[in-house]
C-alpha cells in the first residue's frame, strides 16, 4: 500500500516537473537564452554596469532572482505552486483544458492570420493578467515578489513566486480554451518573447525610440512599471506590446530621469534570504485572502 503511494507520487513528480520527458534541447535553449542576453547586455553597455556583474557581486536581491530562476529551470515551481495552491488551480486547469475547448483555430485556415490572432490575443491576456495580479490584495502579495527588486539583473524576469506561476499558468489556459492552441511551439516566437522578456529587466535604460513608443515595451517603460515613485504605480502593465497600455489609458511615457529608484515601499524583502522571502510572500498573500493583520 505504502509502496504504491510512494510509486503514485513518484510518477506524478515526474509528469509535473515533465523529467518524464525531459529534453536535453529544451533545457539548453533554456539556458542559452539568458546567457546569450546576459552577454550581449554586457557588451552593448559595458560588464561594470552589466547584470551579468551585479549576478556575480552576488547581493540579496540578486540571490532572489537566481533561486527563482532556478525554481525555473528545474520546473521546481510547478510542484511548490500546486502544493501552495492545493492543487486547485492544476485540477481546474486539467477540467478545463479537457472538457472546454472551442478549436476555433480549425476554422483558420491562413497561418498568417493564425499566428497573429493568436500573437495578440496572447498578448492581450497577459496584459489583463498582469493588471488583475495587481488589482487584488492576495495577489498583489504574490506579485510583489516580483516587484521587491531593487535592481533588474535580467534574471529578474523570472523572479516570480510559484504560487502566481501557477495562477498565471491558469490564466494562460483562456486564449487555449478559445483557440485549441498556443504558439509556443515556434521557436523563434519563443526565443523573442523570452530574449525581450530579459532585455526588458535588464540594465539597458533605454526608451528604444518611436519602437518603444508605438510598438514593443521597452526596458525603460517596463522600469517605470517597478519604479517606487507612487506616480508610476499602475503604469505599462503590458508584456510584449505596448498597444494595451496606450488603449486602455495605463501608459507612462518612458523618461531615464523619472525613474532612479526601483522596488516597493517599506520593502520587507532581500533581508532574510531566499527561502525567508518565498515564505513570507506565501503567507502574506494567504493573509490577505482572510484578511488577517500582520
Ligand atoms: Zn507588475
Ligand atoms: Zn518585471
Amino acid at each position: 500500500m505504502l509502496n504504491n503511494i510512494i510509486q503514485y507520487c513518484w510518477q506524478k513528480f515526474l509528469s509535473i516537473t515533465h523529467y518524464n520527458h525531459f529534453q536535453w534541447s529544451d533545457f539548453v535553449l533554456f539556458l542559452a537564452v539568458p546567457i546569450g542576453c546576459l552577454i550581449v547586455e554586457a557588451f552593448i553597455i559595458g560588464y561594470s554596469s552589466s547584470s551579468l556583474k551585479k549576478l556575480l557581486t552576488w547581493n540579496a536581491s540578486a540571490q532572489n532572482d537566481f533561486f527563482c530562476f532556478l525554481t525555473h529551470a528545474f520546473n521546481l515551481y510547478q510542484i511548490i505552486g500546486i502544493a501552495l495552491t492545493f492543487g486547485l488551480f492544476y485540477f481546474a486547469y486539467g477540467v478545463i483544458q479537457k472538457h472546454f475547448c472551442l478549436h476555433l483555430i480549425d476554422y483558420i485556415t491562413n497561418p498568417f492570420l493564425q499566428f497573429g490572432l493568436m500573437l495578440f490575443v496572447g498578448d492581450f491576456k497577459n496584459y489583463v493578467r498582469h493588471y488583475l495580479l495587481h488589482r487584488f490584495g492576495w495577489s498583489w502579495e504574490l506579485h510583489k515578489l516580483h516587484h521587491s527588486a531593487t535592481d533588474f539583473t535580467m534574471l529578474t524576469y523570472l523572479r516570480s513566486h510559484a504560487a502566481e506561476t501557477i495562477l498565471t499558468n491558469f490564466i494562460d489556459l483562456f486564449p487555449f480554451i478559445i483557440f485549441g492552441a498556443g504558439f509556443q511551439s515556434f521557436v523563434w516566437v519563443y526565443v523573442f518573447r523570452e530574449a525581450h522578456q530579459y532585455f526588458i529587466h535588464s540594465q539597458i535604460k533605454s526608451d528604444w525610440g518611436w519602437l518603444g513608443k508605438y510598438i514593443l515595451v521597452s526596458p525603460l517603460a517596463h522600469r517605470i512599471h517597478h519604479s517606487i515613485n507612487p506616480v508610476h504605480y499602475g503604469k505599462n502593465f503590458g508584456n510584449t506590446f505596448i498597444i494595451w497600455d496606450r488603449l486602455f489609458g495605463t501608459y507612462c511615457e518612458a523618461n531615464p530621469e523619472t525613474v532612479d529608484v526601483l522596488g516597493i515601499p517599506e520593502n520587507p524583502y532581500n533581508q532574510n534570504g531566499f527561502l525567508h522571502d518565498y515564505l513570507f510572500c506565501y503567507v502574506r498573500s494567504i493573509q490577505s485572502v482572510f484578511n488577517f493583520k500582520s
